[in-house]
């Protein structure tokens, strides 16, 4: 009999201690990507672009990335078409399918005038910059949309800052984990795709208040500048930021997976994206912009906001747009163009220090005779002299 009970005993034991271990291993890493906006809610409005529409093709892409290259994850989107959403769905869609991380996917805008550029990924918390809220208000009007919004958000007034002393009381649990992914993807942004980073954020934003797992909610650029509205509309562009948001979400799950003790297959970082901008925004030459510190949680790669002279190597012209698999861009570190009149100029290299870009001017001389220093300010040529001098 006591045999008979120890050998009970110790059965229990292990149904307990083995269940919880393979119930973690069994359980498939789901992921929620959320396009914002849809259907009758365009989002911000560019001069030929729509939020909307950028948003479902870049969250389309990463999710197309996601299955290709980590097969074992789960990717649930919470609109695949041009449909409008409730903003409490979307959280419920990951609630529901006990999704493991919530992406949501949006575009910037500022008031018609301000030419604001870059990526900004923000967590849950209190915005303690106006501009930050700002961003939340915007992005929370959408429930506006919906009918008995007021019941269902419980009277949350989407315009009103006193709606948002809400977000000062809230714990949220995830929060460690939420900074780390925001900052892995925007450090992506700036490492592979060059873009302008304005740091990882707090504020209330309503569908990260109502997703229970780590969220973030991911601005791409501004709309409202044109040159970033070239480049979100651009097939570059758009395919330039998913794979940055891939290989954000995959540095995040390596080390996610890692500590679950799962083995992942993960495809490692691809190179970065060398194909000459189009209608790309300065990125290697950032405009001024106040964003006060004391809201960024410290990212981790800032590119200098102080307008700071930038050198290149320029390596031939073309009176047209040469193909990025163009010969002479063979090999090209860090290839770009600027136009000058109708002429197409091709440039290599990119630093704010003049030695460095001249030392790889030597080397690119024995292919490309006669290339020389170009200098630019704000994404503007200017003389090299004058660069030289504002750069002591
Ligand atoms: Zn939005």
């Amino acid at each position: 009999m006591l045999k008979k009970i120890v050998i009970l005993l110790s059965f229990c034991l292990t149904l307990v201690v083995a269940l919880p271990f393979s119930a973690l291993a069994e359980k498939q890493f789901t992921l929620v990507i959320d396009p914002g906006h849809g259907g009758k809610d365009a989002g911000a409005v560019g001069k030929k672009a729509k939020e909307k529409t950028i948003n479902l093709n870049v969250a389309l892409a990463f999710g197309k990335l996601v299955k290709e290259k980590c097969p074992e994850v789960k990717v649930i989107y919470t609109r695949t078409t041009d449909k409008f959403v409730a903003l409490k769905e979307r959280a419920a869609i990951a609630n529901r399918n006990n999704a493991d991380l919530f992406i949501s996917i949006h575009t910037n805008a500022v008031p018609r005038g301000k030419k604001v550029y870059g990526t900004e990924t923000f967590t849950l918390g209190t915005a303690r910059a106006e501009e930050n809220l700002e961003v939340a208000k915007r992005e929370n009007s959408v429930i506006t949309y919906e009918e008995d919004y007021a019941e269902t958000y419980a009277g949350f007034d989407p315009n009103s800052p006193e709606s948002y002393i809400i977000f000062e009381f809230m714990q949220d649990r995830y929060m460690e984990q939420s900074v780390d992914l925001a900052r892995c993807i925007q450090e992506q942004y700036t490492s592979y795709a060059g873009r302008q980073n304005k740091g990882v954020k707090q504020a209330g934003f309503l569908v990260l208040r109502e997703t229970s797992m780590p969220s973030v909610l991911t601005e791409l650029g501004f709309i409202s500048t044109p040159a970033e509205e070239n480049y979100l509309n651009s097939e570059r562009g758009q395919r330039q930021l998913a794979q940055s948001l891939y290989n954000g979400f995959a540095t995040y799950y390596k080390k996610v997976t890692k500590h679950l003790g799962t083995k992942v297959a993960i495809a490692e970082k691809t190179e970065v994206d060398n194909t000459p901008a189009v209608d790309l925004q300065p990125a290697q030459a950032p405009v001024q912009e106040a964003t006060p510190p004391a809201e960024s949680v410290a990212p981790k790669k800032q590119v200098a906001t102080n307008a700071k002279p930038v050198y290149k190597v320029q390596i031939f012209t073309s009176p047209t747009k040469v193909k990025s698999s163009d010969k002479r861009l063979k090999n090209v570190k860090k290839a770009d163009f600027y136009k000058d009149g109708k002429t197409y100029k091709y440039t290599s290299g990119s630093s704010t220090n003049y030695n460095e870009i001249n030392n790889l001017r030597r080397q690119l001389s024995k292919r490309f005779k006669g290339c020389f220093v170009v200098a630019f300010l704000n994404g503007e040529r200017i003389d090299l002299n004058e660069a030289r001098r504002l750069s002591k």
